[in-house]
């Protein structure tokens, strides 16, 4: 199904990043596994894409740091040629309610979860555009959609991260180049682990599919969007939610 593309994934040594790099090298493709601070986690994940067949590289970068973004790209670009699909998956959360959160965290969530977005679709904008082709797939929140008490900067993010979404698919939609936004609902990782558990079975109360979702229930519909089964789809927002924002 992928067979011949590169695929870059933001955040890729561990959950639903990690997820969304193996299936896409299951399905064919060969994967650039960014990551910020989880060096031997995203070898990890080289190793086991390289024992299915394919070329990997991990490559160290902070999505928010706008020079460093513009310094993998090239890189890669260099080292494999051409970039097909870039998945924008590196998220953080720094939750608090409003009257505790500080500017900081407003700005550090802002900063790699929305900005970080922008920084990697600005420096593949023009190798896209070049190329005629392309596949970018970011991933939002069910708590952009619906919002969340005590997550207003995350949800600001995320929301956000539609509306980037939207405008970029609009402007690049004539180049055969598609935009969406994956919006995962409560998926079991890492990020989710440290809710308390009143909040855990709180979330769990909302899910009409009364479960939990899996990072493989993310990376399976973001293989789906790398696909040409997709390429009529552009500018929408999946849901993965088990029905929360129905
Ligand atoms: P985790 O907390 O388990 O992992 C976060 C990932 O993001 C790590 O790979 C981390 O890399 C990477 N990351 C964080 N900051 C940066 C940065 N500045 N530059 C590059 N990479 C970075 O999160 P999940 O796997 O759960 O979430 C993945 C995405 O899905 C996020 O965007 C999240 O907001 C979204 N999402 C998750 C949901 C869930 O229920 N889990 C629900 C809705 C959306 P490293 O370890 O190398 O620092």
């Amino acid at each position: 199904m992928l067979t011949g593309k590169v695929a870059l994934v933001t955040g890729a040594g561990r959950g639903i990043g990690r997820e969304i790099a193996l299936t896409l090298a299951e399905y064919g493709a060969d994967v650039i596994v960014n990551y910020n601070g989880s060096k031997e986690k995203a070898e990890e994940v080289v190793q086991e894409i390289e024992g299915m067949g394919r070329k990997a590289l991990a490559v160290q970068c902070s999505v928010a740091d706008f020079a460093a973004c513009g310094k993998m790209i090239t890189d890669m670009l260099a080292e494999f040629g051409h970039i097909d699909i870039l998945v924008n998956n590196a998220g953080i959360t720094k939750d608090n309610l409003m009257i505790k959160m500080t500017d900081a965290d407003f700005d550090a969530v802002i900063a790699t979860n929305l900005k970080g977005v922008f920084n990697t679709m600005k420096h593949m904008y023009r190798p896209f555009l070049k190329q005629k082709a392309g596949r970018i797939i970011n991933l939002s929140s069910v708590t952009g959609i619906l919002g969340n008490a005590g997550q207003a900067n995350y949800a600001a993010s995320k929301a956000g991260v539609i509306g980037l979404t939207k405008s970029i698919a609009r402007e690049l939609a004539s180049r055969n180049i598609t935009v969406n936004a994956v919006a995962p609902g409560y998926i079991d990782t890492d990020m989710t682990q440290a809710m308390t558990d009143d909040a855990k079975e709180a979330t769990l109360a909302q899910i009409p599919l009364r479960r939990v979702g899996t990072p493989k229930d993310i990376a399976e519909t973001v293989a789906f969007l790398a696909s040409d089964k997709a390429s009529y789809i552009t500018g929408q927002v999946i849901s993965v939610d088990g029905g929360m924002a129905m």
